[in-house]
């Protein structure tokens, strides 16, 4: 009997080659969030990944259930992104949410009927999250009163819940912080117009509004003192899955270079016999390789000490090597590679947005320089030449 991880790869496989690839065009003109395929997505079991089998998940170890996006990926990684995170929160929800919660959610969500998404970015606070200001007040009955905005919602008015990171005080700094389940339904909650992207337009992104917004506090899914912490690791685990989703992008590039330059004939042969041709294909290649090895990597240190820093490894090095390998097949391609029909352009963009969204390549840099320090604060000292000067 195949293992269920096999069984999910090949119907997210499916999925990509049958529903996204064919439709995404129609799907980016329409600018709507296509429900008929995330119902199709979820009836093939992709919408419960992580989430225990007692809520109707699949139950996977996120080393598992992450290598679904690289499929999706050769789809779009759009597509493939707003999926993760829906996993992320159900994950999150069966996780953490309160026995109440879970009651009346858990089920709809690990089977697709309702989507979740994840609200922390404000206007003024992308990579630097903890200058926030959406505010909790927190009333006498135990209910949550909540006012503030934030920025780049994905799913923004699709999306049945919201997983909001909220302060809870006027003190600055991140110890307050809490996140909460916000349902869409929720009088005083709105979103401001679609943001206008060059591409991925059926990705819904807004801003979503919160005004008087009151919740129940079997909404709270991280107590106060452990929003932020507990949004760093679902970004830890978006992270990964981004970088999966990145290798099926680049994946789905270097099979249109493959496909356009076995046929395309000059100098008497083809594009793919040329050299240069091959070397330009095989860096893509070999960057595809190590991608795939990176991620699988950072999936399996989730939940180990090694984790935020196989993350930010993995999201530092794969989006990158993705908008490289979008521009080297569109440079193959000549000037084809710059024609719609061929969807080089529409990689070219997801891998950009891929580079900034759930923490910037810098942002992942800047992870990596801590542990960096950290790792020299352990070594031996090697004496500076006389006059260079000492830390
Ligand atoms: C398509 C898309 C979907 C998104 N969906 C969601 C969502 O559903 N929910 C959500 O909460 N957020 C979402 N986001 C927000 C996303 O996480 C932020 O855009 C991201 O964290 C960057 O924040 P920013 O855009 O404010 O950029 P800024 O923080 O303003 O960064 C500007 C530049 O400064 C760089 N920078 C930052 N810190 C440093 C540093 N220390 N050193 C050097 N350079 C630095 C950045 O890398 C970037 O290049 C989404 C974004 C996009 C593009």
């Amino acid at each position: 009997m195949a293992a269920k991880i096999d069984t999910i790869l090949e119907a997210a496989r499916e999925h990509a080659r049958a529903v996204i690839l064919p439709d995404v065009d129609a799907w980016n003109a329409a600018r709507k969030w296509p429900r008929a395929a995330s119902d199709k997505a979820a009836a093939a079991g992709l919408t419960g990944l992580y989430a225990p089998e007692e809520w109707g998940g699949q139950g996977l170890p996120l080393a598992e259930g992450i290598r679904v996006y690289e499929e999706l990926g050769r789809g779009d990684g759009a597509y493939a992104f707003a999926l993760s995170m829906h996993n992320i929160c159900t994950f999150a929800v069966c996780g953490y949410g309160t026995d109440a919660f879970k009651e009346k959610w858990a089920r709809d969500l690990t089977a697709g009927r309702k989507l979740a998404n994840f609200s922390l970015t404000e206007p003024q606070s992308g990579s630097d999250a903890v200058t926030m200001y959406s505010r909790a007040t927190i009333n006498g009955d135990g209910t949550w009163t909540i006012n503030g905005k934030k920025a780049w919602v994905s799913l923004a008015g699709e999306a049945d819940v919201y997983l909001t990171v909220v302060k809870t005080s006027d003190q600055p700094g991140h110890g307050d912080m809490a996140m909460i389940a916000i349902p869409k339904d929720t009088p005083g909650l709105s979103f401001g117009p679609l943001y206008d992207t060059p591409s991925y337009n059926f990705l819904p992104l807004a801003e979503m509004f919160l005004d008087n917004v009151t919740v129940s506090e079997e909404n709270i899914i991280l107590p106060v003192g452990q929003g932020l912490q507990g949004a760093l690791m679902a970004i830890d685990i978006a992270r990964v899955s981004i970088a999966s989703g990145c290798c099926g992008l680049m994946q789905a590039a270097l099979d249109t270079a493959l496909s356009y330059a076995k046929n395309r004939k000059m100098f008497g042969t083809t594009n793919l016999k040329l050299d240069g041709i091959q070397w330009m294909l095989g860096e893509v290649a070999t960057e595809l390789e190590a991608s795939r090895h990176l991620y699988r990597a950072a999936a399996a240190a989730l939940g180990t000490p090694e984790g935020p820093l196989m993350a930010a490894h993995a999201k530092r090095f794969v989006p990158d090597a993705a908008v490289k390998a979008a521009t080297t097949c569109t440079q193959v391609l000549g000037g084809s590679g710059l024609l719609r029909q061929y969807g080089l352009d529409r990689l070219t963009d997801l891998a950009q947005m891929l580079r900034i969204v759930d923490g910037t390549t810098e942002v992942s840099r800047v992870v990596i320089g801590r542990a960096l320090q950290k790792r020299a604060r352990d070594l031996p000292d090697l004496p500076v030449p006389r006059g260079y000067g000492e830390a």
